[in-house]
């Protein structure tokens, strides 16, 4: 940690992105109380997407039955609970602080697979610059930077959004899929990195993460992973 974010944390100490209360110096991620309501994602989960899965006799959840285009994906907490608001506040109500608590719980979890995958490097879902403008940060790049910290791999801006796209919430997957197809460009090379993590808040059906790993590997990267806070709950 460097020393303006030292200070940072000194000044403003960390909240529970579930209440939004102060923590107690011993609970890293979220309080003891929205601890108990989370739900993180467990054992048996997709492999492809790491939606928690009902019947533990399958591989795949129905959405990444599919296919997708990035080779695997991993979430923290399901999306459910005090996560909702948790989400709710670092989006839109400028709680970019709880990247750190996203990231201490992502280096717990996940820090060896990062190995095993064999990142060499993390892009955000970037958001579409008018969005980003009003809105004042984009809450992919946020979590990009702490878990690019907590990680210690790099970060690259590589993707930029070149068309807004509408809401997605209650459209089928086949829609999903054709308003994302042409939202990302690169931005610059990515020669130099065979395998790119994409990281973003939420992720549902994947066809945001499939639009910008399309891209990503049209560009000669090998293989994308990504890593998100919540997961839609499995089916
Ligand atoms: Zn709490
Ligand atoms: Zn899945």
């Amino acid at each position: 940690m460097n020393i303006r974010r030292k200070l940072y944390s000194w000044i403003y100490p960390r909240r529970c992105p579930g209440c939004d209360r102060l923590l107690e110096p011993d609970e890293k991620v979220l309080c003891r109380c929205c601890d108990e309501l989370v739900v993180r994602t467990g054992e048996v989960v997709c492999v492809q997407c790491g939606k928690p899965l009902r019947d533990r006799g399958q591989d795949l959840c129905p959405d990444c039955k599919r296919g997708h285009r990035f080779t695997a994906g991993r979430a923290l907490f399901v999306y459910s609970g005090p996560m909702k608001e948790a989400m709710y506040r670092f989006k839109y109500e400028n709680r970019r602080c709880f990247g750190d608590n996203f990231a201490v719980e992502a280096k717990g979890r996940y820090a060896s697979l990062m190995k095993i995958w064999g990142i060499s490097c993390i892009v955000p879902i970037p958001m579409y610059p008018g969005k980003q403008k009003k809105r004042g940060y984009n809450q992919a790049m946020v979590l990009a930077q702490r878990f690019g910290e907590g990680f210690n791999l790099p970060v690259k801006d590589l993707l930029e959004r070149v068309e807004d796209t509408p809401p997605m919430k209650g459209l089928s997957p086949g829609t999903r899929r054709r308003n994302m197809k042409k939202a990302f460009h690169m931005k610059e090379s990515a020669v130099q990195f065979n395998k790119i993590l994409l990281v973003d808040d939420i992720f549902t059906t994947g066809a945001t993460m499939d639009a910008a790993a399309e891209v990503l590997i049209s560009h000669g990267v090998q293989a994308v992973y990504a890593l998100y806070v919540c997961v839609g709950e499995g089916k």
